[in-house]
C-alpha cells in the first residue's frame, strides 16, 4: 500500500517508571487516509505526544498495532516516510539555515532515490528557503535568528525530503500570536502546494501530505485540519472525532464565519466533556 494512511488498532501505551505506572494512552483505533490534514487536542499529559511518538516509531506500544502506508512505524521511519516538526526548532547550531533545511536531503543522496523510494518528492533547498520567505539568510547560523525564523527553518527541513507523512507536535506554541498565525497559513500553503515561489517555474503535481498536528489551540485545530480528534484526559481516548469541512484555502476571515465559531464550540464541549467538566 504506497500511501500515507496511518492506521492504529487497540493502540495502548502504559509508562513504568521507579515502579509508578502511568495510563498514557487507552486502548485507541484510528484510521487516517492518505493526505488527511488531522489536528490532535486534548488536556495536557492525556498523551498526544505519545500518540505521535508512536506512530513515529518513538515508541513502541504496550498493546495493539499501529501501521504507517501498511508498514511498522519503525519500517516506515526507517525508509523516511516522516517529516518531524518538534516543539522545539532543535537545529544544528553549527550549520548555516541552508545547511539544516538540506541536511537531510544530503544524507539520503543517491540513498534512498537509488533504492527506488518513489514516495519521496525531494523539493529544492532553494525553493523552501524562498517559501519560508528566508532568502538572505541562507548562510546565518540558528542563534542568529529569531525563534519565528528558527521554527521556519524547521519546516522547510520537514518538507525538503518530501516524505508523505508529516508528524507535528504543537510546532507554533513558543510563538507570538502573529508569527503563529503567519506560520499557520505558511504550512497550510506548503501543505496544498500553493507555496511555491514564482521563480520555482510551473508547479509540479502535487500529492497531499497526511498530517498529524498535535496543538493546544482549538482555533489552531480548526483552522488548518480536515478532522480534529479530541482526546480525554489520561488515559487519553477519542472523545471526539470532528470533521471539518471549511472549505480551502483557508483564510483568516473565515476565522468570524459563523461554521467556523460553530466548529469551535464543538471541538471545545468535546473537550470539556473529556475533562470530566
Ligand atoms: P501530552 O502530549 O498530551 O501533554 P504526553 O504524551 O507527553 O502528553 O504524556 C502522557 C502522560 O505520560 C503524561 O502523564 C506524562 O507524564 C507521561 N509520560 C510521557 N512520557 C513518559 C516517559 N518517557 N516516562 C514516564 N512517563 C511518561
Amino acid at each position: 500500500m504506497a500511501d500515507g494512511a496511518i492506521v492504529l488498532r487497540g493502540v495502548a501505551k502504559v509508562f513504568r517508571r521507579r515502579g509508578e505506572q502511568t495510563n498514557a494512552l487507552a486502548p485507541l483505533d484510528l484510521n487516517i487516509p492518505e493526505g488527511q490534514f488531522v489536528a490532535v487536542i486534548g488536556p495536557s499529559g492525556c498523551g498526544k505526544s505519545t500518540l505521535l511518538r508512536l506512530v513515529a516509531g518513538l515508541l513502541e506500544p504496550d498493546a495493539g498495532t499501529v501501521s504507517v502506508a501498511g508498514q511498522s512505524p519503525l519500517g516506515a521511519r526507517q525508509a523516511k516516510w516522516f517529516g518531524l516538526v518538534p516543539q522545539t526548532p532543535a537545529l544544528l547550531p553549527w550549520r548555516t539555515v541552508r545547511g539544516n533545511i538540506g541536511l537531510l536531503g544530503e544524507l539520503n543522496r543517491g540513498g534512498a532515490r537509488a533504492r527506488g523510494d518513489s514516495h519521496l518528492v525531494p523539493v529544492e533547498v532553494e525553493t523552501l528557503i524562498a517559501t519560508v520567505g528566508l532568502q538572505g539568510f541562507e548562510s546565518a547560523l540558528p542563534h542568529e535568528l529569531s525563534g519565528g525564523m528558527q521554527q521556519r527553518v524547521a519546516l522547510a527541513r520537514a518538507f525538503a525530503l518530501g516524505a508523505p507523512v508529516l508528524l507535528m507536535d504543537e510546532p507554533f506554541a513558543a510563538l507570538d500570536e502573529l508569527t503563529r498565525e503567519e506560520m499557520r497559513f505558511l504550512l497550510l500553503s506548503v501543505w496544498d502546494g500553493r507555496g511555491r515561489p514564482a521563480a520555482a517555474g510551473p508547479a509540479e503535481p502535487h500529492r497531499p501530505r497526511t498530517v498529524l498536528f498535535v496543538t493546544h489551540s482549538i482555533e489552531e485545530a480548526v483552522l488548518l485540519a480536515d478532522r480534529v480528534l479530541v482526546l480525554s484526559a489520561r488515559p487519553g481516548r477519542v472523545v471526539a472525532d470532528l470533521p471539518i469541512d471549511l472549505p480551502r484555502p483557508r483564510v483568516a476571515a473565515q476565522a468570524d464565519s459563523d461554521e467556523f465559531v460553530h466548529h469551535t464550540r464543538n471541538v471545545r464541549a468535546a473537550l470539556r466533556q473529556g475533562a470530566g467538566r
